[in-house]
């Protein structure tokens, strides 16, 4: 009865939200195995992977996964709102959008990429793609996707935590990484900070 109410004034069933999570969430995954897997056999410069950028990265994967637990498990239920169809709608189209792009950074990138900061041997500025008009399209990726997972988890802890934590990873790093990159091209780095937005085409 209480359920057919809810469907009467347009809740939805969260198992739909679970589904889409769980997709989206071992797309990510498998975008990212076979990058981390040559990233490990891929020589290293300098590395600036500070204790502080550990903490960061361990925040950042506590915040991916929290969604996990979310689906198999009661542990956020007290948090718990309902499903409504225009947020997990736009949720997908976010999470799809966010796919694409981390797909497409990550090829572009190749073996330039690393899941910290790092400066690789033989190294290579990526400035063409997706690179192209802005400087880190794996981080608009990453916010794109985030926000989607907010939208489409039907949970006020498991859903904005990527979001959050990715949020606070980015904005300790980002001037960070920018400096590292200066330090290592120069000149070409200066060009190419002149042409390009940080995340946004055309406006930031
Ligand atoms: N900030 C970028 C890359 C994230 S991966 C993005 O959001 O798309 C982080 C690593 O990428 C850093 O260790 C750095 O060495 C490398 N990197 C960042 N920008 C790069 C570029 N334009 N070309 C080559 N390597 C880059």
């Amino acid at each position: 009865m209480i359920v057919a109410a809810g469907e009467l004034i347009g809740n939805m069933n969260p198992l739909i939200a679970k589904i889409v999570i769980l997709a989206a969430s071992a797309a990510m995954m498998g975008i990212r195995a076979p990058h981390g897997r040559r990233s490990r056999t891929t020589a290293t410069a300098r590395s600036f992977r500070t204790p502080r950028e550990a903490g960061l990265l361990a925040l950042a994967w506590i915040g991916f996964i929290a969604p996990l637990f979310w689906v198999f498990s009661s542990a956020f239920s007290f948090a718990d709102y309902p499903l409504r169809m225009a947020p997990l709608a736009a949720g997908i189209v976010l999470l799809t959008a966010g796919l694409w792009l981390f797909y497409r950074s990550h090829a572009d990138l190749g073996t330039s990429w690393s899941v910290t900061l790092e400066v690789r041997e033989h190294h290579r500025l990526v400035t063409e793609g997706v690179y192209r008009r802005i400087r880190h399209p794996m981080y608009s990726a990453l916010f794109l996707y985030s926000a989607g997972q907010a939208l489409a988890v039907p949970n006020w802890v498991a859903g904005p935590s990527y979001l959050v934590s990715f949020g606070i990873l980015f904005a300790l790093r980002i001037r960070a990484e920018e400096r590292m990159m200066l330090e290592t091209f120069g000149g070409e780095y200066v060009a190419y900070m002149a042409r390009t937005k940080r995340v946004v085409p055309g406006v930031w």
